[in-house]
């Protein structure tokens, strides 16, 4: 599996979070020498990095990168959690060293054992969609898992004993970038819009990334793509390969049919919007592209639906955590811009209560005014930007300013009424409260869970 060239040299393996330490491993194996590096001292994986000591051709550096042996190695292996503009990054890139992320380093590992792929990529979804694709698969008896960003690190799997049949893996822009070998027999488009601007220097880059997804496209690969986003058909191309299509607008491969309200892929009834247990359209969006994505491996429509129904939410993403008194209490703590924010608040199907603030990212919250007009019964501004949402939202609807995430909540509580739901969405990081959106999440499921 190792290139010939890598023998002569030192892989540098950047970033020891699991990724990291799973490439360290699977390099050491196969007989690499290693240099593996963190920034940080990972007290959490600790374990894990002393065992790397241990390993012949290792060696483990931990509270710096030596830029010096990154420059002289053979090549890198990025993890995911690496930024693009790191400088270990920026180093070896200078240095011409060959960079890989740790997905195709682990792709190129699996290929051998017969795992297959399905990636998942686009602008948004691709966490959501990712987790369908697998639980559609488990729950029809496959052997299957997440992979990549969520679920566990390709090389992981590949140094373990376990085998699966089929690997639902989600991909950034940025890993396709440094996945030169990476051929997912199915690929999954979820949409494209404008994003990472602060990495990248125009549109035209992040979305030249995002087609590095049919780079190695072949007869017999399929692509699910999103036709209702001319972006996303746009990109895919003459990928060699069969094209199939969801639509929220259409009939197509696999599509929403709003009289009936039911997911249907072509002539075939897959379940009803009510039985699927997730909040808004776009859901519905990703619950087609996942459908389509198992349906290739050829996974019958009865067990596609019955996956869908036993679906559950992911946490903090419009995850409804309880009602209370009549009042649905909705987790959409991972909505941390204000897109995510629009998202969420076009997925609400009865009055609400937005608790709207935390750390300013810098858009301004004035786009939200005319989507909060019918339905938002209140919105509480609170954290740091809780001065601009109100200067951004007062006079155009019902506003408060809350203090505590105790007296937020407090507050929400009092305002809503029988059949209200009251809608964490922030749209803002929550780094000035919390140590991160997943801590915000917990707080508002502990507050809500003791009332
Ligand atoms: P990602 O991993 O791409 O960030 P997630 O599944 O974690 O995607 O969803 C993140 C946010 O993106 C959600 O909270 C929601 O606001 C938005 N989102 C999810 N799916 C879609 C979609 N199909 N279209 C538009 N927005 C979406």
């Amino acid at each position: 599996m190792i290139p010939d060239p890598w023998r002569d040299g030192v892989v540098a393996v950047v970033g020891l979070g699991r990724s990291g330490v799973a490439a360290t491993r699977l390099l050491a194996r196969e007989g690499a020498r290693v240099y593996a590096s963190d920034a940080s001292d990972h007290p959490d994986a600790a374990a894990a990095i002393a065992q790397l000591r241990d390993l012949t051709g290792v060696e483990v550096e931990v509270g710096r990168h030596d830029l010096d042996k990154i420059r002289a190695a053979v090549a890198v292996v990025l993890s995911p959690g690496v930024p693009p503009d790191a400088p270990p990054v920026g180093a070896a890139r200078a240095a011409g060293v060959p960079i890989i992320s740790e997905i195709d380093l682990g792709f190129r590992a699996l290929e051998r054992s017969g795992t297959r792929c399905i990636a998942i990529t686009g602008t948004n979804g691709k966490t959501t969609t990712t987790a369908l694709v697998a639980h559609l698969l488990q729950a029809a008896g496959v052997p299957a898992a997440a992979a990549g960003n969520i679920g566990r690190p390709l090389a992981d799997i590949a140094v373990s004993s376990e085998r699966y049949q089929w690997l639902a893996v989600e991909v950034s822009s940025f890993q396709l970038h440094d996945s030169p070998h990476f051929a997912p027999e199915i690929g999954v488009l979820t949409n494209l819009a404008p994003d990472h601007l602060d990495r990248y220097p125009s549109v035209d880059a992040y979305y030249a990334d995002k087609q590095l997804l049919f780079k190695n496209a072949a007869d017999g690969h399929v692509w699910v793509l999103n036709a209702d986003d001319p972006a996303v058909l746009d990109l895919a191309g003459r990928a060699r390969g069969r094209r199939v299509l969801f639509s929220l607008k259409r009939p197509a491969d696999g599509w929403y049919e709003p009289k009936e309200r039911r997911l249907r892929l072509g002539d075939t009834a897959l379940l009803l919007r009510d039985e699927l247990r997730l909040l808004g359209d776009h859901n519905v969006a990703n619950a087609l592209a996942a459908a389509l994505a198992v349906r290739a491996t050829g996974l019958a429509p009865g067990a596609i639906g019955e996956g869908l129904r036993s679906f559950t939410p992911l946490p903090h993403r419009l995850e409804p955590v309880r009602e209370v008194g009549g009042v649905l209490w909705i987790n959409d703590s991972k909505a941390t811009n204000v897109a995510s924010t629009v998202v969420a608040v076009e997925a609400m199907s009865r009055p609400f209560v937005l608790l709207l603030g935390g750390r300013h990212k810098g858009e301004p919250y004035t786009r939200l005014a005319p989507l909060l007009r019918d339905a938002c019964r209140l919105v509480v501004a609170y954290g740091e930007a809780g001065p601009i949402v109100a200067q951004d939202l007062a006079g155009r609807v019902p506003l408060e300013r809350g203090t505590t995430f105790e007296d937020v909540m407090a507050r929400a509580r009092r305002a809503a009424r029988p059949g209200d739901a009251v809608l964490l969405s922030p749209a803002c990081s929550s780094y000035d409260m919390f140590k991160n959106y997943e801590e915000r999440g917990a707080t508002f499921r502990r507050l809500v869970e003791a009332m």
